[in-house]
């Protein structure tokens, strides 16, 4: 097992956009697969490299019966419809709160090997991606909840026992609410 300890919120490396992966090494897919075992242990639907405290533009995910990772993900919706329903995070343990995403998403990326692979996606998977791909943009689901539902939120992390007490980073307006198109 590699299983390697989860970044929580207040982390700022849960705020510092990613880099794009250059090199499809051994290196990755060591993260890959630390990235793999980690989630799988946590129980995830997803999960990327800043939350492993790895500043590179990789993720994972298991949900919907699909599974597993995009290297460099560039996603776009395929049509208007969106969904609410809860979301959680693994780097804000214990919560989850309604949060509006798209429905339909595809997302292009590469493999391990540098391959590249698309991956179609409907409401769980495609709020995974959503939401994982955020996190390569330093961007926490937080920030994508309506203005009562995030102070509600912020009021429960700060009371959480895992929450260290450091100042929370929480963006304003940090990016169009539905990402690229
Ligand atoms: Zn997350």
């Amino acid at each position: 097992m590699t299983v390697q300890p989860i970044r929580l919120f207040g982390d700022p490396v849960l705020r510092t956009p990613a880099d794009e992966v250059v090199d499809f090494d051994r290196e990755l897919r060591n993260l890959v697969r630390d990235l793999w075992d980690t989630m799988r242990d946590e129980g995830g639907a997803g999960l990327a490299a800043p939350q492993l405290g790895v500043g590179l533009r990789v993720f994972t995910y298991a949900c919907d019966g699909e599974e597993g990772h995009l290297v460099n993900p560039v996603w776009t919706s395929l049509d208007e419809e969106t969904q609410e329903g809860p979301e959680g995070c693994l780097s804000i343990p214990g919560f989850s709160w309604d949060c509006r995403r798209h429905r339909n998403v595809v997302a292009r990326g590469f493999n391990e090997h540098g391959e590249p692979i698309e991956i179609q996606g409907s409401d769980l998977l495609a709020r995974c991606i959503q939401h994982e791909t955020d996190h390569l943009d330093g961007v926490l689901f937080l920030d994508r909840l309506d203005d009562d539902t995030r102070k509600q939120a912020m009021k429960e992390i700060r009371q959480a026992t895992w929450f260290d007490g450091a100042v929370p980073t929480l963006k304003q307006s940090p990016h169009p609410l539905f990402g690229a198109r």
